[in-house]
């Protein structure tokens, strides 16, 4: 089995030896896939500024905050080093289009898929992939700053949500607080990047919470359409923002938010659970992720009713088996 140390090593000593780094990661980012991304590319300009090293992919204006991406000519690239981060499935990656990288090294928490990196590390017991760079950065000669830490911090925070989720672990917190204390970042004061809303968004929320409907086996479902989220002033990415906040109802152990895409005529769904494991239905609805928390596409009304009725068939399922567990 190769050991985390090990893939450290292997994954500098690649960095290492490129002189052109291409650093991706999955479409529709979230702070984690967006913050790992910045900090690496970040960390390997500090302590290599004569290499050239980008972090592609399209930009997404809420989370500038992070960093800026970089628009770059991929033919020029093909004696590349490609870094993919947080994404397991090649058909994921963004901005890497006519980019022909000589080796590619994955680092992700999510299960295992397509990609097969030439170092492949994946640990699916990391609460994030920032948690996984963090690590890289505090056991290598990679340099860091107080920018490439609170961009790495931010992403285990969301990504953990707030280290409510169970794949939070004791190393998580030792990684923290190492980071943190070598770099000084000041991590109270970051938390309005990940955190301010605006009102829309909370009008959006009560919304939700008003309209999801629960079934007698604990899943609470909402198909949302686009002239609901045009009313509240949001966009498509906002139902999966605000999806964390629909844990610990009593009544619900999976739930998920169906919302139509009108430009590209689909639904983009999100789900989470805090019990039944939801990755095997995602993927069978052109999705998949995490256990707990995964995500899929659906075509139309037809499809949307087979899904509900498979992650309906999940919950019954885990209900039935904790009752039997119990007896
Ligand atoms: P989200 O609900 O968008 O936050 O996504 C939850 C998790 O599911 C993340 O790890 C995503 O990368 C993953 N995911 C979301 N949509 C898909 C999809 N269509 N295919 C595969 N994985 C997905």
């Amino acid at each position: 089995m190769t050991t985390i140390n090990s893939n450290i090593r292997k994954v500098y000593k690649k960095i290492k030896e490129y002189q052109q780094i291409i650093i991706a990661r999955h479409v529709g980012p979230d702070p984690d896939a967006i913050a790992s991304q910045i900090a690496l590319r970040d960390s390997i300009r500090l302590t290599f500024p004569e290499k050239e090293c980008f972090a592609v992919g399209l930009g997404v204006s809420k989370f500038k905050y992070y960093g800026i991406l970089d628009k770059i000519e991929n033919e020029k690239y093909d004696n590349s080093l490609l870094i993919v981060l947080d994404c397991p499935n090649l058909h994921r990656i963004d901005g890497i289009e006519n980019l022909k990288y000589k080796e590619i090294i994955k680092i992700d928490h999510h299960p295992s898929e397509d990609i097969k990196g030439d170092v492949d590390w994946t640990d699916e017991t990391s609460c994030s992939t920032c948690q996984m760079i963090a690590e890289l950065v505090l056991k290598s000669p990679l340099k860091f700053d107080t920018k490439v830490a609170g961009n790495l911090y931010l992403g285990i925070v969301s990504d953990s949500d707030r280290f409510l989720l169970p794949y939070t672990t004791t190393k998580t917190f030792r990684i923290i607080a190492d980071l943190i204390d070598k770099s000084k970042v000041d991590f109270p004061s970051l938390y309005s990047y990940l955190y301010d809303r605006s009102l829309d968004e909370v009008k959006f929320q009560g919304y939700i919470a008003e309209n999801l409907a629960v079934t007698e086996n604990g899943l609470g479902y909402l198909v949302i359409p686009a002239q609901i989220i045009k009313k509240y002033n949001v966009d498509l990415a906002t139902p999966s923002n605000l999806i964390n906040n629909f844990n610990y109802i009593k009544e619900v152990i999976v739930w998920t938010f169906i919302t139509e895409d009108a430009k590209n005529k689909s639904y983009k769904v999100s789900i989470r659970s805090h019990g039944p494991i939801i990755n095997k239905t995602a993927s069978k609805f052109n999705g998949g992720g995490h256990k707990y928390a995964s995500g899929a596409r659906l075509n139309n009304e037809e499809e949307i009713n087979d899904f509900i009725k498979a992650l309906d068939a999940d919950c019954e399922e885990y209900k039935r088996a904790s009752i039997s567990n119990i007896n």
